[in-house]
């Protein structure tokens, strides 16, 4: 089809740098706000209608993990600094060291990444950045602190998040875009880059009146990963993935990288690594934002740590004590998925009912309940009753009953001779009603992606950059291996974001 000429050139021509941002999520927003910080003159195409525009980025909490040492250091990101709770509130620190040891522990033994340094170091810059382009932030007050002598401490090191969860950070961001004066077609699909003597200058896109071909001195890729594109996961990720459910949006198919890697670029990270949980069998198999935020975190199902997990065959398969579940949870969707149909069931007794998360009660939650175990097994779908009834016995007469269970720390209270054993927090299943929740592997985001350079640049498989090429956002590999400290998606799409609208306004 040929290309409609009158959307051929992105802009008038004013003498200033022409640049395309692929996406409007939190990645490309950023990178959109700092080319036109320096001058350019900058079009965001993105491929959702204007409902569904704004990607995963909408569907976070809008929390941000960077380094500080000190409440000083928050005041000039703060939305509201004359709260009077924040004289009373004690934000501790979270230092280069600790946010460098927080990625090694998901890291599985390889040192720092570049891109990981980049991300630590910019971090802080960056989010007094956001801050100086009017996207305030306020203390997490509800889920990461607690009350002591009357003062508010925050105990994790995740302090700020946007006002209105991801939902109000791509809000704000989108009207500082628009306020410097950027510009964002909807309902435009980055598909393919166009290329004269190596260097990108310009995009072909399909919008609703037919191709497009948009020139411009640089290309922004801030598309998003591929967790939405079941072809994709079964190419890098393996046979089992393509029946992961999608937690976000359904837009990030890997489009952005697989046109660079048209081009040359490098593919870089982890394949198969990403962020994946374990969610209700259920849920819909793909995010849906007319959701409220709170009702769409309950598909999460989080809790086996206070139960036992059956896979299809009837037998468990994952020690799901082995810690606390802040380090198992991401990891624990893709052990799901390896198990017989992806599918297993959680089982607890009445003793620790009131401790499951309150996702657990919704009202939509899928659960059966029985007095008896005998029965329970019954009731549960797809499952070797007999050899359930058989596992949940073993596991029984395996607890050690001497220890005290105690949630708050690594108990050591453990099953002896299992296999697996569970090793902490392990308590006997005997007292009714039992219940047992379905669940399947939520996939949140994928961790490979483009290579690029300290400038954001997309490197070639010579480990050249691609001129007029950029990248940020998921779409960057490297960044993260078998986990992230939560929060460092956004801060990660910021930084990546920042440094690719600098360099591609230059
Ligand atoms: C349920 C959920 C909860 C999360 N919670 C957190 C959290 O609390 N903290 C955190 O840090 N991270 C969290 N994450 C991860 C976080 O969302 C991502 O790391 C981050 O938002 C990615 O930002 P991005 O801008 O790279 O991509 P996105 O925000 O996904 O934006 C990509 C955009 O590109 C568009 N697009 C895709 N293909 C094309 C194309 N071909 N042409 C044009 N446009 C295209 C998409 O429509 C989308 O708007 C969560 C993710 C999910 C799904």
């Amino acid at each position: 089809m040929e290309a409609n000429k009158e959307e051929a050139v992105m802009a008038s021509s004013s003498g200033r740098k022409k640049v395309i941002v692929v996406g409007s999520g939190n990645a490309a927003l950023c990178a959109g706000i700092a080319a036109l910080e320096k001058g350019a003159e900058v079009l965001i195409v993105e491929k959702a209608d204007e409902q569904e525009a704004g990607g995963n980025s909408r569907y976070t909490a809008g929390a941000m993990r960077f380094v500080y040492n000190a409440n000083e250091e928050l005041e000039p990101l703060l939305l509201k600094p004359a709260d009077e709770r924040i004289a009373r509130t004690e934000f501790g620190q979270y230092t280069r060291e600790k946010f460098q040891e927080d990625l090694l522990n998901f890291n599985d033994g390889r040192p720092l990444s570049l891109h990981q340094h980049i991300l630590i170091d910019n971090s802080y810059d960056t989010l007094w950045w956001l801050s100086e382009h009017n996207i305030k932030f306020e203390p997490i007050y509800s889920r990461q602190t607690f009350e002591k002598d009357g003062k508010y401490i925050f105990w994790g090191g995740l302090t700020l998040e946007a006002k209105g969860e991801g939902v109000g950070l791509i809000a704000a961001e989108l009207e500082e875009f628009l306020r410097l004066g950027g510009s964002i077609r909807y309902e435009t699909s980055g598909k393919d880059l166009i290329v004269e003597q190596g260097k990108v200058i310009g995009l072909r896109c399909e919008t609703p009146d037919g191709l497009a071909e948009l020139t411009a001195d640089a290309v922004i890729l801030g598309c998003g990963g591929f967790e939405a594109n079941p072809v994709l996961r079964q190419k890098y990720m393996g046979e089992q993935w393509v029946q992961a459910k999608v937690r976000g949006t359904r837009h990030n198919m890997g489009r952005g990288i697989e046109m660079a890697l048209e081009i040359g670029a490098q593919m870089h990270g982890l394949l198969d690594g990403c962020h994946a949980t374990p969610m209700d069998l259920n849920m819909p198999n793909y995010g849906n934002l007319e959701i409220p935020f709170i009702e769409r975190k309950h598909y999460r199902k989080i809790c086996y740590f206070l139960g036992v997990m059956l896979n299809a065959r009837g037998e468990r398969f994952e020690d799901e004590g082995v810690n606390f579940r802040n380090y198992t949870y991401a990891q624990f969707g893709r052990s799901l998925l390896k198990q017989p149909q992806g599918f297993a069931w959680q089982i607890f007794d009445q003793k620790v009912e009131h401790l499951l998360y309150s996702e657990y009660r919704f009202w939509d939650a899928s659960f059966v309940e029985a007095d008896t175990l005998e029965e329970l097994v019954e009731k549960l779908d797809g499952v070797d009753a007999q050899q359930a009834l058989r596992s949940l016995r073993a596991y029984n007469e395996a607890v050690d009953t001497e220890t005290p269970f105690d949630p708050t720390v690594l108990d050591g209270k453990r099953t002896h001779g299992l296999q697996p054993d569970k090793t902490n927090w392990a308590n006997t299943l005997d007292t009714p009603p039992f219940k047992a929740y379905p669940v399947t592997c939520g996939i949140t985001f994928t961790y490979a992606g483009l290579k690029v350079d300290e400038q954001a640049a997309v490197l070639a498989e010579s480990d050249e950059p691609i001129p007029g090429l950029y990248a940020c956002g998921e779409l960057v590999g490297g960044v993260f291996y078998n986990g992230y400290p939560g929060g460092s998606g956004l801060t990660s799409g910021a930084v990546f974001g920042r440094l690719a609208g600098y360099s591609a306004a230059q």
